[in-house]
């Protein structure tokens, strides 16, 4: 962390801020040039309010963290692409691992169609929610614990690993047979419920926030990792915008851009991102072309009955469709899909 002193600072006041510093345990730099000191701060700065520093100590017009508060999911720390195992599946580098299902669970058939229809196509993971957050009290909330025990149901017929959402952590028992544990968007930022699932030893599936930047998405991973858990992926879903014509706008860079800054695995979800069943396929191979770890899409055995989300989900054709179209460009990738 560097401060920089206004001009004309005196001697005096330099050497009270440094001496704070030092009593506090951190080591300083000074650099004196012709008009500005900067004064570079050595020792773990995780605890600094830097804005506080700034305004509330008056010889220091401005400051800036050099290194990233998210540490242990820096890739900084480890080069190498973390891989996360769920059965037999692998999510990590050199693999596009796709997970499908429908928005929310509905019943036993509806599951197990679905199940085996992805199953075919070459899903690896299939996903259903069973708490549905959502924006109406009066809207369809999921068949919440008599839904989890249909994933069950389906994972036991299908042999697929599942994944659904958690809302919060006294819901924590209920999810013992869930492979993964999907904290949604709404949820990114629930500090105590990334710390309860930190606590596990199973795999989270951690989803951007509507409005939140990549670094909060990071910090977020964070708090999961520090409590205990490194088993965690990406997922940027959209962001909200002030685009109208889709649901949210799937935010390509932070892709990238996450996979440069961690070595978690990162997934998207077209889905979510759109809100529009056309726009579904395209994205998707967008996703695959920025280096994507893979893919999580909503698919429905009968969208147009769907009691969640049916517009932005494809049928088992169109799903059919698009991963023979995915499993085209994955060779061209060099990725196992
Ligand atoms: C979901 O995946 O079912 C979901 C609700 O997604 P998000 O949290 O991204 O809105
Ligand atoms: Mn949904």
């Amino acid at each position: 962390m560097v401060f920089i002193l206004y001009p004309k600072v005196t001697q005096d006041k330099i050497d009270k801020f440094v001496r704070g510093w030092e009593e506090k345990g951190f080591s300083t730099i000074l650099s004196t040039g012709t008009e500005h000191t900067a004064v570079c701060l050595i020792g773990n700065t995780a605890q600094v309010d830097l804005d506080h520093v700034v305004q509330t100590t008056d010889i220091v017009a401005f400051g800036k963290r050099i290194t990233e508060q998210y540490k242990a999911v820096n890739r900084t720390v480890q080069e190498q692409g973390t891989s996360i195992r769920v059965g037999d599946v692998t999510i990590g580098e050199g693999f596009f691992t796709v997970i499908s299902g429908p928005c929310s669970v509905e019943s036993e058939e509806q599951v197990l169609e679905i199940a085996n229809g992805v199953k075919m196509n070459g899903a690896k993971v299939f996903r259903g929610g069973a708490f549905k957050p959502r924006t109406s009290p009066y809207a369809f909330q999921g068949k919440q614990k008599e839904g989890l025990e249909m994933l069950s149901f389906a994972k036991k017929e299908t042999g697929l690993p599942v994944v659904s959402e958690i809302m919060n952590q006294t819901q924590l028992d209920l999810f013992d047979d869930i492979d993964i544990i999907q904290i949604g968007a709404r949820n990114m930022q629930n500090f105590d419920l990334l710390k309860a699932v930190g606590a596990l030893k199973k795999p989270v599936l951690l989803k951007r926030g509507l409005a939140n930047t990549i670094e909060e998405l990071l910090m977020s991973a964070e708090y999961i990792f520090s409590a205990g858990n490194s088993q965690i992926i990406l997922c940027e879903r959209g962001i909200r915008t002030f685009e109208t014509m889709t649901r949210n706008t799937l935010d390509l860079s932070a892709v990238v851009l996450l996979k440069q800054k961690s070595h978690l695995p990162v997934i998207a979800d077209p889905s979510h991102a759109a809100g529009i069943r056309s726009l579904v396929s395209p994205l998707s191979k967008a996703i695959m072309a920025v280096g994507s770890d893979g893919i999580m899409i909503e698919t429905h055995n009968n969208p147009a009955k769907a009691l969640c989300d049916g517009a932005q989900s494809l049928d088992l054709e169109q799903f059919g469709k698009l991963m023979d179209e995915l499993k085209e460009r994955a060779s061209l990738e060099k990725k196992v899909i």
